[in-house]
């Protein structure tokens, strides 16, 4: 291929690589191989500038502004940052600072890279009014809804100037990726790829209900433009962030050399496979305000950072065969069967290849060299086919038509990437309901995993989870590889659930789209599985994290008699049905029962509920004449008019924010 063609092709690979990381928060390309390619393009350009286009992707800062959110320019632009890869690269980083100053600098801040989403807070007389994405650098898109749900994020900022934009990375643990993304595999939605394009695409929701149940988290590093804020330095800035009360991430560190700086980049290589959240590498600023100003700004980066990227862990082996697992909704999964590899810290022998889109997308297919990595540190991947080494040997792989199981159809929906068994009744869904419903974040019962399970239903012992809890030790013993201490200890195990709670036994349920957060947000709401089976769908919208399709999904749930049916079993076996709330606070408020309603502007209703319960309120979903106190935010419909019919004390947020104040 002549130069032209080379750069032409690069350029069209990374324009569609950037579109589907930034647009579609989808990548198929790793960022390795991404910045790699970037890199080559860049030297090519360089090389031969005649075939460098304005439309190339090394002419633009971050992403295309795409989509229904409003535009809003930034006070000063949000840049990106040059990479270096190595050590003598980052040296050629501190001898252009020191070149560009005529002296050395006296100090880098060094940080952690946090890989999610850089966002940009607008905080007016301390009053947080709106979080913008970084766009393209230069205007973003107003995602403040949907920022709002992150709650470390201060409303309100003591002693700040008139105006101040505060700059971070809002990102997702590993805890939260792994939550979604199995609840995301077992309704049959396409899994995220990676934390940081999950946080992108909760963020660019249009509905907040979803960014809210993912739980996000923030970190704060930059600030934007200020009123007079007078900060000297980065080390000043990252205090000036921890006193506003941000989550600053503890681990940046002040170094006077570049050789300390090289020396902490080697420490977090490794350890930083241990943190929660992704890092993908490290971040060097120059510390002295003075100094970043004097070195100033390309277009693109400024010329006083640059981010030290990590190669990522990756390693290739052979994908032996291809399996397939039938989910609790019916969904036909494919794994990988792989030869195993060591990578991050485990042997990886197996690896979800989530649907027949992923499969055909990367064109894998049984026998192929693959490359593996783990996301997030923990789940592993497949990134790509060393198609290469292929010898015509492959086998495509497409996944049936037919439950493996019990030979029903099994068809895909429309707009959905996932292959469903027909049959409501497949004994593998069957039994992925029950083990579901003994998982960890649903009934806990210590004992009863997958295989124990299996032996249960082959044994003709259970049928449902209902069936659990009239098991009794004398059934057990009947099994095979089970003594009379193990036949206790589940037995105990699984009366000891019984105690869990009203959350814990709707997330175990298994409602479609209702994962542990909402669960655990609509036990809270409701109070009792009474409540649970006669709430409307009205009232369900009316909590602030349910949006339209989670109260759909639940009146659904609640049209089929065998759902009552389990229900009301399980309410007969002798299921805590109710719910502990919060940890008590105070007991002002002992003995009200509260309704929220409308929209509040200092806190989230839910957040003020839980206050309310925490200092001893019952807080409840709809007004009775039980109902001692209603809390009217703005724009109050019925229930206030109801209340003041049934001539209930009604405070507004103001009052509520008072009675809150009183109580410190
Ligand atoms: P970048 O991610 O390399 O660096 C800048 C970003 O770092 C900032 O915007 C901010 O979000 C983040 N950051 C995290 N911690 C920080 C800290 N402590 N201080 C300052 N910033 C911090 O640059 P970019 O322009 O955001 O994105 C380009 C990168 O995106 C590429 O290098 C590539 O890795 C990835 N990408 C991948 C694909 C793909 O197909 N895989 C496509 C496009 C881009």
């Amino acid at each position: 291929m002549d130069v032209q063609a080379k750069i032409k092709a690069l350029q069209e690979e990374l324009t569609h690589a950037q579109y589907l990381y930034y647009v579609k928060d989808a990548p198929t390309m790793s960022d390795y191989e991404y910045d790699q390619k970037y890199r080559e393009l860049l030297a090519l350009e360089e090389a031969h500038p005649q075939y460098r286009v304005p439309s190339s992707p090394t002419q633009r800062v971050g992403s295309k502004v795409e989509g229904a959110f409003e535009k809003v320019v930034h006070g000063r632009p949000m840049l990106s940052l040059s990479n270096v890869f190595n050590s003598d690269e980052l040296r050629a980083f501190d001898n252009r600072v020191t070149k560009e100053l005529g002296r050395h600098t006296e100090a880098y801040v060094v940080e952690l890279k946090i890989d999610g989403l850089a966002v940009n807070l607008h905080y007016e007389n301390g009053v947080f009014t709106r979080a913008v994405t970084r766009g393209d650098g230069r205007v973003g898109e107003d995602i403040t809804a949907n920022v709002k749900t992150i709650k470390s994020i201060p409303l309100y900022l003591e002693n700040a100037p008139a105006f101040i934009e505060i700059r971070g990375e809002a990102y997702m643990p590993h805890s939260e990726f792994k939550r979604i993304n199995e609840e995301r595999e077992e309704e049959g939605l396409p899994t995220f790829v990676n934390p940081r394009n999950a946080a992108a695409g909760s963020l660019r929701q249009q509905d907040p209900a979803i960014a809210a149940n993912r739980n996000l988290a923030f970190f704060a590093y930059a600030i934007g433009s200020e009123d007079g804020a007078n900060i000297e330095s980065q080390e000043q800035l990252l205090k000036t962030l921890e006193a506003f009360h941000f989550p600053v991430n503890p681990h940046y560190r002040l170094c006077h050399t570049i050789d300390e700086v090289i020396e902490i980049i080697q420490y977090w290589d490794e350890k930083r496979h241990e943190l929660p959240y992704d890092t993908d590498g490290m971040v060097i600023k120059v510390n002295d305000f003075n100094d970043q100003d004097m070195l100033g700004s390309t277009a693109k980066d400024p010329k006083w950072a640059t981010a030290y990227k990590y190669p990522p862990e990756e390693v290739e082996t052979v994908l032996k065969d291809i399996t397939i697992n039938v989910g609790r909704t019916g969904v036909l999964t494919p794994t990988g069967e792989l030869e195993s590899v060591f990578v991050s810290g485990t042997n990886v022998s197996r690896v979800t290849l989530h649907n027949q889109d992923f499969i055909t997308e990367k064109d894998i297919r049984i026998g192929d060299h693959v490359i593996v990595h783990k996301a997030a540190e923990i789940i592993p991947e497949v990134i790509r086919v060393v198609k290469e080494k292929r010898t015509g040997v492959e086998i495509p792989f497409k996944i049936p038509h037919i439950c493996p199981v019990c030979g029903s159809p099994a068809v895909r929906r429309d707009g959905e990437a996932a292959i469903r068994c027909t049959n409501k009744h497949c004994p593998a869904i069957e039994k992925e309901k029950i083990i579901h419903f003994a998982s960890r974040n649903a009934m806990n019962i210590d004992g009863l995993g997958p295989s124990i399970v299996e032996n249960l239903i082959n044994n003709k012992l259970i049928a449902s989870v209902v069936d659990l809890y009239s098991l009794t030790v004398d059934q057990l013993v009947t099994m095979d590889r089970m003594g009379k201490k193990s036949a206790e200890n589940l037995v105990k195990a699984i009366d000891d659930s019984k105690s869990r709670g009203l959350d814990r036994v709707l997330f175990g349920l298994g409602i479609p789209l209702i994962g542990s957060k909402a669960a655990s947000t609509i036990a809270r709401v409701l109070g009792s599985m009474d409540r649970f089976l006669t709430v409307t769908k009205e009232e369900l919208l009316s909590v602030e994290e349910i949006g339209p399709t989670m109260a759909d999904s639940i009146i659904e749930y609640r049209k089929d008699p065998e759902h009552i049916t389990v229900v009301e079993g399980l309410v007969k076996a002798g299921l805590n049905m109710t719910i502990d709330t919060v940890e008590p606070a105070g007991n002002e408020m002992d003995g009200e029962i509260v309704v929220l309603t409308g929209k509040l502007s200092a806190m989230g209703r839910s957040e003020a509920g839980k206050l309310l319960e925490a200092h001893g309120a019952k807080v409840t979903g709809s007004v009775s004449k039980k109902t001692t106190l209603v809390v009217a935010g703005e724009d109050s419909g019925s229930k206030l008019t109801k209340a003041n019919e049934l001539g209930i004390r009604v405070i507004n947020e103001e009052e509520l924010l008072a009675l809150i104040a009183s109580w410190e």
